[in-house]
């Protein structure tokens, strides 16, 4: 072989391996469905993303499988919520997978509250001291659509960098999700605005974003700190809060106990909420906008059902 049909030799290879690359879908794990939504609008066909937890488990306490570990080591991106949501059970199984490629700090590890709008962040030291599982911030930041909008564009400049060969698709696709979001939200906006500071009470404190968003405002929480179940006197407090301030709804994540809301609604004549954080919370929240639109509708039937406002 001459030296120069040697080199096509190799370009025909490097070639074939790259068109490899473009056929076979990018292999993405995601640690919520939330995430998963919105990798699967950003990458269409050329991503094959699964999400670890489901819509109706608690995102803080996920019980991990063994079928985890099989999936993270065969990622080639893994997307994360970070701001320790998942502290409690993705670091081991990250380390278990032996895949270099999605370790903390590697290439294929995406946190995506590094571009999102993070609210509750603490003042002074962080600590989880006392059981407060949002040391560093608020991590149910994705119910801010303007903070999905945000994950999807930075999803795009990583899908791209990881498959160039598909970066236009991405960009296309990611102007697609962005028209139909904000399209979307000002529907949602223009519902919503006739409860504009609404005040409500939340089982825990994952609905920060979504009143922000959204223009109600959250009171109080069934929890005494985020992750710490009720307490007779923390309940009472509450209890005491909706009377004085005329509040009746009370908004319950699908994984909670619904014993302590219904109890407060009993002695306070509210009513309890069960209302989807995630995609797949509930059966027709099977999209990242349809999860909205589902909370956005629920919430308002259950605001006219008690004349809240
Ligand atoms: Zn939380």
């Amino acid at each position: 072989m001459t030296p120069t049909r040697h080199v096509f030799a190799l370009l025909a290879a490097a070639s074939l391996m790259a068109g490899s690359r473009a056929e076979a879908a990018l292999n993405v794990v995601t640690t919520t469905s939330d995430l998963a939504s919105i990798v699967a609008e950003v990458g269409g066909d050329k991503v094959s993303v699964q999400s670890l937890a489901r819509g109706y488990q608690d995102p803080h306490f996920v019980e991990a499988k063994p079928s985890f570990v099989v999936r993270l080591n065969k990622a080639e991106l893994l997307v994360v919520v970070g701001r320790d949501l998942e502290i409690g059970w993705l670091s081991a199984l990250i380390t278990q997978s032996r895949n270099p490629r999605i370790q903390p700090g590697a290439d294929g590890y995406f946190d995506a509250s590094l571009t999102a709008k993070i609210l509750d962040m603490p003042e002074g030291q962080l600590t989880r001291a006392m059981g407060d599982v949002h040391p560093l911030g608020n991590p149910h930041y994705w119910l801010d659509p303007e903070n999905g909008r945000r994950i999807a564009k930075a999803l795009q400049a990583k899908l791209a960098q990881k498959d160039p060969a598909n970066a236009a698709y991405y960009a296309q696709r990611t102007a697609d999700f962005e028209r139909r979001l904000g399209e979307a939200q000002q529907r949602w906006k223009s519902l919503m605005a006739p409860y504009k500071g609404l005040k409500v009470i939340t089982y825990h404190r994952s609905w920060t974003n979504f009143a922000d968003a959204f223009g109600i405002d959250v009171i109080g929480y069934v929890e005494p700190k985020p992750g710490i179940p009720p307490t007779p006197q923390h309940t009472l407090d509450v209890i005491q809060a909706m009377r004085a301030q005329q509040i009746k709804l009370i908004l319950v994540e699908p994984y909670f106990d619904s014993k302590t809301p219904n109890s407060i609604a009993a002695q306070t004549g509210g009513k309890v909420v069960v209302l989807p954080p995630s995609v797949g919370g509930l059966p027709e929240a099977a999209d990242y906008l349809k999860l909205f639109e589902t909370d956005v509708n629920m919430l308002i039937a259950a605001i006219k059902s008690v004349g809240a406002k």
